[in-house]
């Protein structure tokens, strides 16, 4: 979980079931602050298409978190802890890849 993580965008605390990413040597954000940051600074294709793929797959973790916590037995909640594991795997990619593509407003 983010714990006490601070979005670095609207300095808010990022609380359990918000979408977030963490951006390597900027910080955590809230997806939507990110957005609302990408659309109004520099809005470009590629930064459009890479949050919103990002979005589909933090939107991803955040059920399988639910799901994890519906499941009755060790087994399942396991395989499905397997799986979002690999998903947040993608998403660091797709992090790295907004992270690369991102200039923090200046
Ligand atoms: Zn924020």
């Amino acid at each position: 979980m983010p714990g006490k993580w601070k979005c670095t965008l609207c300095g808010e605390e990022i609380v359990e079931g918000q979408r977030f990413t963490f951006l390597s040597g900027i910080g955590a954000a809230h997806n939507e602050c990110l957005m609302s940051t990408i659309l109004s600074k520099n809005l470009n294709r590629d930064m459009v298409a890479l949050l919103d793929a990002n979005e589909v797959l933090l939107y991803a973790i955040v059920r399988f978190k639910e799901a994890e916590k519906t499941a009755e037995t060790i087994e399942v909640k396991s395989v499905l802890a397997e799986i979002r594991k690999d998903i947040e795997k993608l998403a660091g990619k797709i992090s790295n890849a907004i992270t690369t593509t991102f200039k923090p407003a200046s």
